[in-house]
């Protein structure tokens, strides 16, 4: 079987759905290839905090950031491996990739006034308002659509809901002695079993829960397809180019030509070696495998991977899961 369309982006994470709807945008045909059964990837379980200094979000929150300082804190972060031409690049493009989400799409966001940088004691370091995460999201607007959203870790939940760093988490943390904590606490949890009955999973979906829902109903509005169960086991190539890839699903085959380009998304490689990661079971390194096998070379990275230690939770049931301990930002843990 063989399919055509203008760009094919393979996996359905944040870098992924973003890709694609901005593709689409754009007035590009777009399909994402995803081999899990359902969208989101990583991302669908994350805090969902995106860090982009001097964005028009937190500006318009009052907050007062340089992009001079920004810099500086990377450059105490990186080190070595500061890369003016990259850093530039980034400073420049994070605060347009909001914009254009906030006011084009249904990617909505709030913003991070009190969230710090990670490493407070650097130079640079902002103690808030330099990251946004998506406004909480109402899971009935994706319609059929949430069928297709990944649901949210169980070890990082209550209960299946999803607690926000801010204002909402903080509630959590003092119902027993604030009132208004409290009823905000009764609100959700109320709203929430009233979901779990009605829909059998949560609906008021907030962390990466809300970033995947707003990509997916972006993605959709724009006309994207949605292939899951549909992992990339190959790229194309035609006179020096990618043209494409062969999908695996469940039918065969499926040949995809892609007339302007492939994004690989395939989120990274952290279940390539025997280690406990919070990483989606499916994120095995294949975008690696792929270039690798058209003749890419990794270059030089920030670093491969972000470390965080994890305690084991062994559930009633035998089953065994990771929890994090991500305790600078105010996450679970
Ligand atoms: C508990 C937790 C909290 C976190 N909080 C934050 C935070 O607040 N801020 C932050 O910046 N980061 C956070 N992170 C890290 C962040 O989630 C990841 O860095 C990010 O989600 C990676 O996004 P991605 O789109 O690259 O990959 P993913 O979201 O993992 O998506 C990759 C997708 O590709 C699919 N795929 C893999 N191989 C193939 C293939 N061959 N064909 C098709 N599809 C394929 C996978 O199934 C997956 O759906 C957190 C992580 C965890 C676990």
């Amino acid at each position: 079987m063989q399919s055509e369309c203008d760009l094919l982006v393979i996996g359905s994470g944040a870098a992924g759905l973003s890709a694609a709807v901005t593709a689409a945008h754009g007035g590009l045909r777009v399909i994402v290839a995803e081999k899990d059964a359902v969208l989101g990837g990583t991302s669908a379980w994350s805090g969902g905090w995106i860090w982009a200094p001097g964005n028009p979000v937190c500006a318009a929150a009052g907050t007062s950031d340089s992009a001079e300082a920004a810099e500086t804190y990377l450059r105490a972060v990186l080190g070595t491996r500061f890369d003016a031409a990259r850093v530039q690049a980034f400073l420049t493009h994070a605060p347009r990739m909001v914009a254009f989400f906030q006011s084009q799409t249904a990617l909505a966001f709030e913003p991070g006034s009190q969230i710090p940088d990670t490493y407070g004691h650097l130079p640079g370091a902002g103690t808030g308002g330099r990251s946004v995460t998506a406004a909480p999201y109402d899971g009935r607007a994706l319609g059929p659509l949430i069928r297709l959203l990944r649901r949210p870790l169980r070890e990082t939940t209550f209960w299946g809901l999803t607690i926000q760093a801010g204002p909402d988490l903080r509630a959590f943390m003092t119902m027993t002695r604030d009132l208004r904590a409290f009823a905000h606490v009764a609100r959700r949890m109320m709203l929430h079993l009233w979901d779990l009955a009605r829909h059998g999973r949560a609906m008021q979906l907030r962390n990466g829960q809300a970033l995947i829902a707003r990509l997916i109903r972006s993605a959709a509005d724009l006309g994207v397809e949605f292939r899951p169960n549909s992992p990339a086991v190959r790229l194309l190539t035609e006179a020096e180019r990618v043209a494409g890839a062969v999908l695996a699903t469940g039918s065969g085959e499926v040949t995809i030509r892609a007339r302007r380009g492939v994004v690989l998304a395939s989120g990274g490689f952290p279940h390539d070696l025997p280690q406990r990661s919070l990483a989606v079971p499916t994120a095995t390194g294949d975008g690696r495998h792929l270039a690798g096998a058209v003749g890419a070379r990794q270059g030089r990275t920030a670093s491969p991977g972000a470390w965080c230690p994890v305690s084991v939770v062994r559930w009633p049931d035998g089953r065994e899961a990771p929890f994090p301990h991500i305790i600078e930002r105010g996450k679970p843990g």
